[in-house]
């Protein structure tokens, strides 16, 4: 993505789209996700994209949603229908791509795995999974400081530590953590191989 610097126009539309909590937060993912960019090697100018959009779908009621899925025969799990929260990744992605007409595949898979992770992610999916839970406007959490230094230190050691605090403990709260994150965290305690 050489063309273009920034991410004016999408802040622009999210600032619209979004309530200013959940806005404010798209920003820190996205500062976050250009700075592990800048650590790791990756397309800074993308992971602020992916960022500032991951979450352009999070502030829509959960009808309106369905409808969406209804209309374009969007993909779905049972487990998403039971926990609609986690419905706007994949219609975010929709979006990303129909009405903010982004066409970068790797933008688009990174926004579609933002909230549950899944096996063999790429880079940039890490990325966005990580920056969404370790950005500066996140409540603290006893080990939100290890898990930030780790991210930073080694992406994939930071990524299992990060999974092991999402299944130990956000399972228990609000937060849903459904098969596609245990299978994740598998897959990287595994060393990164698939499951035989
Ligand atoms: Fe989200
Ligand atoms: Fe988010």
């Amino acid at each position: 993505m050489k063309d273009e610097i920034g991410i004016k126009k999408y802040r622009k539309a999210m600032e619209k789209a979004l309530k200013p909590e959940r806005y404010e937060h798209s920003i820190g993912v996205a500062y976050t996700a250009a700075a592990m960019a800048m650590r790791y090697d990756a397309d800074v100018q993308k992971a602020l994209v992916a960022g500032i959009l991951h979450d352009c779908a999070k502030c829509m009621d959960h009808e309106e949603q369905l409808k969406i899925i209804k209309k374009q025969g969007l993909p779905v799990t049972e487990f998403e229908i039971k926990n609609p929260k986690l419905l706007h990744a994949g219609i975010g992605a929709y979006l990303v791509e129909h009405t903010y007409g982004v066409r970068d595949e790797e933008i688009l898979s990174a926004i579609r795995y933002h909230t549950t992770g899944r096996p063999d992610m790429t880079k940039l999916e890490k990325i966005i999974f990580l920056a969404d839970i370790i950005e500066p406007n996140r409540r603290m959490f006893p080990e939100m400081e290890e898990i930030r230094r780790a991210i930073f230190e080694e992406l994939d050691t930071g990524l299992v530590l990060t999974l092991k605090y999402l299944l130990e403990y956000l399972s228990r709260e609000e937060t849903q953590i459904g098969p596609m994150t245990e299978q994740t965290y598998r897959f990287y305690t595994a060393g990164g191989k698939e499951e035989g």
